[in-house]
């Protein structure tokens, strides 16, 4: 074995030389969700296959190139260079409790088989009670040793956060993920409660989680791997960031789960589950084996596109080839090869 860092690959490609020869594989797909995410019920993207397997490039609709380029590098990462080795077989796995009333929170629960459950908080719309009971409930059917999350999405101003937080606190909150929209809300917060925050939403580009970091505004930090650039950038931002890390998905496929997994997988230390039981909120899959959750854990496994349950989704890919071909503009001229094994 050569002594080398593990998230490290060896060699250099030519990215132009890469997009051209992964082009022709290109599927599109569109997949309903059955439930509204991002203001939409349709979740689109694109596969690509290499000589390590299928990546995933999914960018929401409204990201431009720059953004794009990102994603794009994940979804080549998966498909000629592969991910780095796993330390762990197995990842940990929230259920997510919608803004839904007590009782639907208590059965989603205890269906789950899961150890830790994420409950959305500050629905537009409802009483800061809603929010208690639905918090009271899942605490109740997850029992004294599971834990419990909320995520606010930004959603409460620092008082309100505060009320509620201290209103939540006789139920023992593993975390707060985004209570308020800003750093510097989320900063102030910090000095105010005692549960630890999360950021999420203030984690958009690789340099986000050093910013979280250096403005005292966050415990803990959540990192996706297709926004932030593949497996191995995101396993380098969590190593700089200093952070515990919480890995969740950008509602993907298996196929891009496959690369949150595989960052889980990846991270020295993993004291938190993860939100990457997501394949539910989609109708359906383009793999044959669904990256689903067993007991609470995810399966350190990758994930390959399947023709026949790809072909219940696919779409006309040339939307995706001119987005992508946007996309690679923006990515370095040269990208990291395959790691010598
Ligand atoms: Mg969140």
């Amino acid at each position: 074995m050569v002594d080398r860092p593990v998230t490290e690959p060896a060699g250099t490609v030519a990215t132009a030389e890469l997009v051209a020869e992964l082009l022709p594989t290109l599927r599109a797909f569109a997949i309903p969700m059955p439930i509204r995410f991002r203001g939409t019920t349709l979740r689109e993207g694109a596969l690509l296959q290499g000589p390590t397997g299928w990546g995933e490039f999914s960018p929401f609709p409204e990201y431009g190139p720059r953004e794009c380029a990102r994603w794009l590098a994940c979804a080549l990462e998966a498909a000629t260079a592969g991910w780095p080795t796993p330390v762990r077989k197995s990842v940990p796995v929230n259920v997510t409790v919608p803004a839904v009333g007590a009782a639907k929170a208590r059965a989603i629960v205890g269906g789950s088989g899961c150890r830790t459950a994420k409950v959305k908080v500050a629905e537009p719309g409802q009483p800061e009670s809603a929010d208690v009971a639905r918090v009271a409930a899942v605490r109740e059917a997850i029992g004294p040793q599971g834990k419990v999350r909320v995520d606010a999405n930004g959603g409460w101003d620092v008082g309100s956060a505060e009320r509620v937080l201290t209103a939540l606190a006789e139920f023992n909150l593993e975390y707060a993920e985004q209570p308020c929209a800003t750093l510097a809300e989320l900063a102030e917060l910090r000095q105010r409660v005692a549960v630890p925050v999360a950021a999420d939403e203030s984690i958009r580009r690789a340099d986000d989680p050093l910013k979280v970091r250096a403005a005292g505004a966050a415990d803990i930090v959540v990192l996706k791997a297709q926004p932030l650039g593949g497996v191995r950038s995101a396993l380098r931002i969590a190593e700089q960031c200093g952070l515990p890390v919480v890995v969740s998905s950008a509602v993907d496929t298996s196929v891009g789960l496959s690369a949150g997994v595989a960052l889980a997988a990846a991270l020295p230390v993993l004291e938190h589950a993860c939100g990457l039981a997501t394949m539910s909120l989609l109708a359906g899959d383009v793999t044959a084996d669904p990256l689903v959750a067993l007991d609470g854990e995810l399966p350190v496994r990758p994930a390959a596109v399947d023709p026949d349950a790809l072909a219940s989704w696919e779409v006309d890919p040339a939307g995706w080839r001119c987005r992508l071909l946007a996309a690679a503009e923006f990515l370095p001229e040269q990208l990291p090869g395959p790691e010598r094994r």
